[in-house]
């Protein structure tokens, strides 16, 4: 690959660099472009209630087709981005494309229903996020009800009095707010009633052992109370079986992301799925 490059690049990369790191500087080097070059893609993954076993909402989830490596997971993207800074950027483009989506389902008279998006703690945790969302939601004409914010513990521990300052503007503008990957961080269940999350979702390590490991399955139906009682709805993630899907549904959970429903979809499938409609 460095060959290609010209000399150069050739004694730079390839004397300091493992195949490793040359991958990655190349991903940090092309997300720059990727924008512009159309390589990114929004999928969608249906969240399906519980009871009602219909579509209620979805999660936008940021797909990057590379020239060269091919398909390219936000798993490994998404932490090179967010060490280089340009999330911000990726995170801006995620959320104007997802009100232009919005837009066009309401023009086309698509079934309703609301958009999660996943925002960077670094990109949160900047005044920015404010100005995205309202400018947005101004010049895309989106109900900003129809748009919740994902985003994980990892902001919430040090800087808890700028999250919380950020959350009651956008809560204030109307847009919800989730709390990603619970249980994963280091936060406690104790300041979780700090925030006002409109929504738990229940990381998907709990949920693979939800049937095989004892803690995992009082810690799943310990959140799921614990979440309604401080009047937050729960989502559980990465659910595969039915097995799993059986336990969620008796300890009362709200809603279900996963496999056993749905892989994120493209845009058309997606919107094949929200006029059928029902899933059984
Ligand atoms: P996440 O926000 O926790 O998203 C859920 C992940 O679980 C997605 O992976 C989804 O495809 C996967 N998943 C859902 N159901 C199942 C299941 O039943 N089984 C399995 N094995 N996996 C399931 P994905 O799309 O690869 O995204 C990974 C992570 O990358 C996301 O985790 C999120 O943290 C990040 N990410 C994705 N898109 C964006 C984005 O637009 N912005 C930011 N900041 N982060 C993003
Ligand atoms: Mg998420
Ligand atoms: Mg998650
Ligand atoms: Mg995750």
């Amino acid at each position: 690959h460095a060959k290609e490059k010209g000399k150069n690049t050739y004694q730079v990369y390839t004397k300091e660099m493992n195949q490793e790191s040359f991958r990655k500087y190349c991903l940090e080097r092309d997300m720059r472009k990727a924008i512009e070059l159309n390589e990114f893609e929004v999928y969608y993954q249906p969240k399906v209630d519980a009871k009602a076993e219909e579509i209620i909402g979805a999660e936008a989830l940021l797909r990057w087709e590379h020239k060269r490596f091919g398909s390219v997971s936000p798993g490994e993207f998404i932490p090179i981005a967010e060490d280089s800074g340009f999330i911000t950027e990726i995170g801006t483009w995620v959320f104007k494309n997802v009100c232009q989506q919005l837009k066009e389902w309401e023009k086309n008279d698509l079934p309703f229903v609301p958009i999660s998006i996943n925002i960077s703690p670094q990109h949160f945790l900047k005044k920015d996020i404010i100005e995205l969302v309202k400018t947005s939601v101004a010049e895309f004409g989106i109900d900003p009800a129809s748009i919740e914010l994902e985003i994980t513990e990892t902001s919430l521990i040090h800087y808890s009095e700028v999250v919380q300052n950020t959350m009651s503007t956008l809560k204030d503008i109307g847009v919800k707010i989730s709390l990603d990957d619970f249980g994963t961080g280091y936060s406690s269940l104790s300041q979780l009633q700090n925030f006002q999350f409109d929504t738990l979702k229940i990381d998907q390590s709990f949920i693979k052992n939800v049937l095989i490991k004892k803690e995992d399955s009082v810690i799943t139906s310990s959140l799921i109370s614990l979440a309604h009682g401080l009047g937050m709805n729960v989502v559980a993630e990465g659910v595969e079986l039915e097995e799993q899907l059986e336990y969620l549904k008796q300890n009362d959970c709200d809603q279900i992301q996963g496999y056993i429903y749905s892989k994120p979809l493209r845009v058309k499938d997606f919107e094949d799925l929200l006029k059928k409609g029902l899933f059984n």
